[in-house]
Formats: structure tokens, C-alpha cells, sequence
């Protein structure tokens, strides 16, 4: 689209075929914003400095030769017109704190503002990993503190607190298995996956070098005990289970599995993503779990997505504890130090390696022991209860106009899953998350998992209030309707959103990464 130097954009030509005008864009109070290339000019700037007026800089020699010598075309804005930019275009996003974010498997709720206030102060905001560590003292006891709180509430042996994300700690549990296998010199080469597995699963085996094989889910939505166990072997290295599974349902099996998988000499990675569900209830130490990261970002809360910062810590069984990575807080009378490779004792000479340059996410950790802290163990225990409580409203409100495929099987754990047996129409999942856009909502966590067609996966959280949860059951309940009547509108949707649908498929393939200047730009000046 050409816009000229005022920001108006060309009108769709009338309908009583007059002359198109030009108009803003914006409707009502929504505002419409261009691209900052369009609107900024590289002449302008928010800052003015004053011309140095060292003796040694004479000639304008200023950085000593290593000044720029062409433009880099970067759109300059005063700092008004900036913050308008950035403000529009935020308006045009949905948030957490705008509304419900039903996002399954993502754990979207309410980041208390205490944890902002923690983590922005200056003894651990502006710290520096490379300060002496004498000056570091406070950060590093939070750490280990934080740390010995996972390892409680876990039932697990040790923690390993440098991933920065989930992914990242699934890395760092099968780098520690790998440790652990060779060091009794039993390399193996599978990892085996249940069917409804996160995709990050398989990616992590597959980047770990390992062969992934899916163990299928039984009808029930849960791991298949008799075909994981036919399948288990000397070429096993471990098993990766989600608990509470991707379905939003508990593995009860667990134990059995745990104990079949170690008497086939492999391991149980266990993806904890979940642990919102079951935090204060259950310890995964006690389903016989080797290693186990925690998203610190999603069940202590923080916020995320949008490529935000995480947190994936890794807690251990004692077996695999040897092989944890460097490095790690320790006290050492009296004073806190961080146990790297030269420092690490024959105890820790196992030790895989190391994940990250530095120790981890201060941010995060701020945040999530300010949580942990501020509910205390009995808090926590009710996060967990009331996350599954709203999960099994949402549930048992629509199942009577969206299909719930293991509804039948006992209530979920802290997410709802539908699908869209019995839409009519041609219409889709797609097609109607695009119309809870049109009611005000985000989509839900569409086509995943993968064993439910048109999935359909709600995560409410604990902190929505029952008054939210109506209001969201209200509009999904409209627009389910509307996909079982097969109302063709609904293909449009959304209408009401500053975009409409957008083509996924262009986007995925011929992304348009680049901003060009319009030749017509040029011309008009
Ligand atoms: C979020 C999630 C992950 C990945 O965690 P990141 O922190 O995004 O890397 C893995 N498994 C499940 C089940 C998840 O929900």
C-alpha cells in the first residue's frame, strides 16, 4: 500500500462509482499505523548532541577514522512520534493483561505485579554475570534458594538452574541420560515419544542425535503401557513423557512405566511443562522421574511469549545428579560460590558440560521465587487445585455443543480438549478460532495435540474468576453454534480485527521480510 508523507491511504473506490478518496485508516479509537520506514526519515532524530569540541577531533575525525561513510537508511523519529509507534501497534496485540489468553499447553496467566517490582531491583536487575562474586552474594543465595525450593516441591535430588527455556532443558536432561549411558558404557540410540508429545520433544531427541520412536496413545489419551512396553529394549535410551500429558490428562500408569523403563536399563525424562497442574500434589520424585525441567516462565508465572525471555530449570534423580552441567550454586561456609570446571571436585567430575555461558535467567528466577514465596506451599497447592478446577468447568459448560473425546474418561487436569466432530459446512478449528478473534478473544491452541482431529486445547488457569470464564464460554458456545450450523460467514471471519485473514500459507512461504521504498515516493517529492 502507497501512503503519502501525512499518513492518508488510498479508500476502496465507492460504490456509486465516484472517485476514490483517501482516508486514515483508523476507526474510531482503533488507530491504524504505518510501517516505521514509512513514517520516519532518516534526517530526523530524537536526540541532539552537541558537536565535540576536543582538539583532537579537529578535521571531524570524531571516532578516530571509524565513522560511517554512507547512511544505513535507518527511519529517524522524534521521540513523540516513537512512543506513538510503538503504542498503536501494541494496541493492535492481544495480552494477558487484556484478557483471557485461552492458549493450551501455554499457561498464559496472570503475572502479579509483585514479581515485577522484585525483579527490577537494582541488586538484581543490574548486575553483572562477570561482577566478583564477594558482590554478587544476594543474587546467588536467590538462586540457591529458588533452587531448593524446586527440588522440594519436585521430590527430586538436585537442579540444575542455567536452561533458559523448556526446550533448552530437555537438551539438558537428555545430554545428562546421554552422560549417564556412557559412562557405563551402554550407548543406546532411541528415544521413545508418545503420540501426543509436544513438538519439541522429538526436536530435542533428534537434535541430541538420538532415533525417535512414538509409542502410541491408547483410547483413554493416555501412553499405551503395553505397547511401550513390547517395545522397550537394549536400544533405548530413554522415555520422554509429558505428565499431565498434552490431552490435559493424567498418566496413572506413570509408576508402572517408570519402573518398566528402568528395568529395561533406560531413563524417564519427563516434560514438567505441565506442573501446574499437579504443583503441591504430586512430585514427579515419586513416579520415579530421572530428570525433569520446569518452565518457570509458565507454571511460576512470568511473562512470555512474543519471544519474551524463559526459564527451564532441570531437576535430577540422584542417579543422574553426577552428570548434572556446570555450573552450580553452592554454600561453602558461609559464603556462596558458583562450582564451575576448574573449581568442581572429583564429585562433580562427571558433570556433562555446560548449557550457557553464564549461570541462567536472574529475571526469572526473581520472578518465580517472589511467586513461590508470596503463595507459600499451601498457595501453591491451591494454584494447582484451581487451575484444574476452571479447566473442568470450561469442559463440562460446552460439551454438550463441542465434542470433548475423552470426556467420557473422568475430568481433565488443568486444560479442556475439544474437536470439531460435527461441524458443518466445510467449516474448521481454523474457522472458528478466527471468530473468537471477532468476540474479543484469542484463539485457542489449535491441531494440538496431534491424536484429537481439529484439536481444540483451552488452558483457563487459576487466575481467571468464574465471572471470565463465563463470559469466554459464552463466546466460544456462540461461535461452536455457528461451526455446527455451518454458517458461511464464519469462513470470513474475522471481520472486526485490524487485519483480516491473512493467507498462512504466502506468509509461510514467500515471507515479505523486507521493506522496500515505493518507487512512487520518490517521484511525488
Ligand atoms: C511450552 C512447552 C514446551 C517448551 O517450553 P519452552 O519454554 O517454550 O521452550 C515443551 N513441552 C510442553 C508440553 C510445553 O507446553
Amino acid at each position: 500500500m502507497t501512503i503519502n508523507a501525512a499518513g492518508w491511504r488510498p479508500e476502496a473506490p465507492q460504490a456509486d462509482g465516484g472517485e476514490p478518496g483517501t482516508w486514515t485508516g483508523n476507526k474510531a479509537l482503533m488507530l491504524e499505523e504505518p510501517l516505521i520506514f514509512e513514517i520516519g526519515d532518516a534526517a530526523t532524530t530524537g536526540v541532539d548532541f552537541e558537536m565535540p569540541s576536543s582538539p583532537e577531533v579537529e578535521g571531524g575525525n570524531f571516532l578516530a577514522g571509524l565513522e560511517r561513510n554512507r547512511a544505513i537508511g535507518l527511519p529517524g523519529l522524534t521521540e513523540p512520534e516513537a512512543v506513538r509507534h510503538y503504542t498503536r501497534l501494541s494496541r493492535q496485540n492481544y495480552a494477558i493483561d487484556l484478557g483471557l489468553f485461552p492458549l493450551g499447553s501455554c499457561t498464559m496467566k496472570h503475572n502479579p505485579r509483585l514479581n515485577e517490582k522484585v525483579a527490577r531491583m537494582p541488586g538484581f536487575a543490574d548486575i553483572h554475570p562477570l561482577q566478583p562474586i564477594d558482590t554478587v552474594q544476594g543474587a546467588l543465595e536467590l538462586i540457591a534458594r529458588l533452587g531448593e525450593w524446586l527440588v522440594k516441591l519436585t521430590g527430586m535430588h538436585s537442579v540444575a538452574m542455567s536452561p533458559k527455556a523448556g526446550a533448552h532443558g530437555e537438551l539438558c536432561g537428555l545430554l545428562a541420560i546421554r552422560a549417564a549411558l556412557e559412562a557405563r558404557g551402554d550407548a543406546r540410540e532411541v528415544i521413545l515419544v508418545p503420540e501426543s508429545a509436544h513438538g519439541t520433544n522429538p526436536a530435542t531427541a533428534a537434535f541430541a542425535g538420538y532415533r525417535v520412536e512414538n509409542i502410541p496413545a491408547n483410547a483413554r489419551g493416555r501412553v499405551d503401557l503395553a505397547a511401550l512396553q513390547a517395545r522397550l529394549g537394549p536400544d533405548v535410551a530413554a522415555v520422554m513423557i509429558t505428565n499431565p500429558n498434552t490431552c490435559g490428562l493424567f498418566e496413572p500408569d506413570m509408576v508402572a512405566i517408570s519402573r518398566a523403563v528402568h528395568d529395561a536399563g533406560a531413563l524417564v525424562y519427563c516434560d514438567g511443562a505441565n506442573f501446574n497442574a499437579i504443583v503441591g500434589r504430586v512430585r514427579p520424585g515419586d513416579l520415579g522421574i530421572d530428570a525433569m525441567h520446569i518452565n518457570l516462565h509458565k507454571t511460576f508465572s512470568t511473562p512470555h511469549g512474543g519471544g519474551g525471555p524463559g526459564s527451564g530449570p532441570v531437576v535430577f534423580s540422584e542417579a543422574l545428579t553426577p552428570f548434572a552441567p556446570l555450573p552450580f550454586v553452592e554454600k561453602q561456609g558461609g559464603h556462596f560460590v558458583l562450582v564451575e570446571e576448574e573449581t568442581a571436585g572429583d564429585h562433580h567430575a562427571r558433570s556433562f558440560g555446560r548449557m550457557v555461558a553464564f549461570h541462567g535467567q536472574m529475571g526469572m528466577f526473581t520472578r518465580a521465587l517472589a511467586y513461590i514465596l508470596s503463595h507459600g506451599a499451601d498457595g501453591l497447592r491451591q494454584v494447582s487445585s484451581d487451575a484444574v478446577l476452571n479447566a473442568n468447568y470450561v469442559l463440562r459448560q460446552l460439551d454438550d455443543v463441542l465434542d470433548a473425546p475423552f470426556g467420557d474418561s473422568g475430568p481433565c487436569m488443568h486444560e479442556a480438549l475439544f474437536s470439531d466432530k460435527g461441524f458443518a459446512g466445510g467449516l474448521t478449528t481454523l474457522d472458528l478460532a478466527k471468530g473468537l478473534i471477532d468476540e474479543g478473544f484469542h484463539p485457542m491452541t489449535m491441531y494440538f495435540p496431534l491424536v484429537v482431529h481439529g484439536a481444540m486445547l483451552v488452558e483457563p488457569t487459576e487466575t481467571e474468576s468464574k465471572a471470565a470464564l463465563d463470559q469466554f464460554i459464552g463466546a466460544l458456545r456462540n461461535v461452536a453454534e455457528r461451526a455446527k450450523a455451518g454458517d458461511p460467514a464464519l469462513k470470513a471471519a474475522p471481520i472486526h480485527a485490524p487485519r483480516r485473514r491473512l493467507d498462512e500459507t504466502l506468509a509461510a512461504r514467500k515471507p515479505v521480510l523486507v521493506w522496500t521504498e515505493p518507487p512512487s515516493a520518490e517521484a511525488a517529492e
